[in-house]
């Protein structure tokens, strides 16, 4: 049987699609993800660096650390998930990209509108004068980067424990509660608020697939569960998606 006759789905440019990604949609394009194999402290630069970051992350060894990560992120590409996500937002008219995720793949992969849950890699903010800087070069030419008022950046990544910017929280939340498709990709599911989204959606109505080689804590509550890489797994439910569409 078809996927979406599976879920029971019309797929047309009108239904209503949710993606919520974490770090395993951008393993397969060499960012390596928090938890379990592939994880970054499998690395011990990444480790030792980590050790020297912390608050007020505006510090010159918090940005060590994230000039690692961003140098890391700019010899990677985006891979053909990342891709399949720009795909479908071009096709449905009211679709909606959640990432948790901070290296900007998304948006280098096309995506246009991405709601950035825990902010990006690329961008800093000013303790001070609260403003926010595109930081697209790396390396700096300074650490930390300055502020056009003249104080220290902090990378603008939101760190445990701190909250989400309220206006990207409430988009994100008024998706997942008008979802009729809610795609989770290559998350552990354990980082809250983003691991509740789905299940907003599901309580709202959506139906759920899960892309994702290992089981997570939401796995039980999919109305799918493609155990797989999501470099491979997301495109090919896209296309098999697209060949059940009606006009
Ligand atoms: P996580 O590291 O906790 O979990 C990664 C998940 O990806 C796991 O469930 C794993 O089974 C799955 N996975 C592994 N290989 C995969 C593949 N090829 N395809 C699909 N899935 C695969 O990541 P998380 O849930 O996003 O939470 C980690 C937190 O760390 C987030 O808050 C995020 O901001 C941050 N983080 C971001 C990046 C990034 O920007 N790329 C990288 C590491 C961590």
């Amino acid at each position: 049987m078809r996927i979406a006759e599976e879920l029971g789905l019309r797929v047309s440019p009108r239904l209503r699609v949710v993606a919520l990604t974490g770090a395993g949609i951008s393993l397969e394009s060499g960012v390596p993800i928090f938890r379990g194999e592939g994880s970054m402290w499998e690395i011990p630069e990444a480790r030792r660096l980590a050790s020297r970051a912390g608050p007020p992350w505006n510090t010159r060894g918090t940005w060590e650390y994230y000039e690692w990560r961003r140098g890391l992120v700019s010899r990677c590409k985006p891979n053909p998930a990342h891709y399949a996500l720009a795909e479908m937002e071009e096709y449905f008219e009211d679709f909606c990209l959640i990432t948790q995720n901070v290296d900007g793949l998304h948006s280098r992969a096309g995506s246009r509108r991405v709601l950035e849950l825990h902010g990006s890699m690329w961008r800093g903010r000013c303790l001070e004068c609260g403003r926010v800087i595109e930081l697209p070069e790396t390396p700096l030419k300074a650490l930390p980067p300055l502020c056009a008022c003249g104080r220290p950046l902090r990378p603008d990544v939101v760190q445990f424990g701190e909250p989400i910017d309220p206006a990207v929280l409430s988009s994100a939340l008024a998706a997942c509660r008008s979802a009729e498709l809610f795609l989770v990709v290559g998350t552990s599911a354990v980082v809250y608020p983003a691991a509740q989204m789905p299940l907003i959606a599901i309580e709202s109505g959506a139906r759920a697939v899960e892309i994702n080689p290992n089981p997570t804590p939401l796995t039980p509550f999919m109305s799918l569960s493609i155990r797989g890489r999501a470099a491979e797994s997301l495109p090919r439910l896209w296309k098999e998606l697209l060949s059940s569409a009606s006009a």
